[in-house]
């Protein structure tokens, strides 16, 4: 019992490690603080943690080269990100927003069934 109360205590820490880690706004906020940054409960920050590190890796590590399906371009003519759902697409928008404060929005591709992201 205790010895699972302490590895949940350590898998907090390390989500409230992770977060400041990668949102230098809140590296000098309390926990408490940083949980009514994010409007979460102490109970679900080590799953939002956990959500959070993938997004991050997903859009960090896997190359635009994964668009196969649409030939989408940016601005920069550079492919464009390609979610098979709009729910994929909404949570990467959020995660943008929290952790670059950019303001993105949501447009079906027209070439396919899925949806992109664009700053305009
Ligand atoms: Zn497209």
């Amino acid at each position: 019992m205790l010895k699972k109360l302490k590895s949940l205590l350590t898998q907090e820490e390390e989500a409230f490690a992770l977060l400041k880690n990668q949102y230098p706004l809140i590296a000098n906020k309390s926990d408490a603080e940083i949980l009514s940054y994010f409007e979460l409960e102490r109970s679900e920050i080590v799953a939002f943690s956990k959500d959070f590190k993938n997004l991050y890796e997903e859009t960090k590590h896997h190359p635009l080269e994964q668009n196969t399906i649409c030939k989408c371009t940016d601005a920069n003519n550079q492919p464009k990100n390609l979610y098979n759902t709009r729910e994929e697409a909404e949570k990467t928008r959020s995660f943008l927003k929290t952790s670059q404060n950019t303001t993105l929005t949501i447009y079906h591709c027209p070439h396919t069934k899925g949806w992109h992201l664009s700053k305009g």
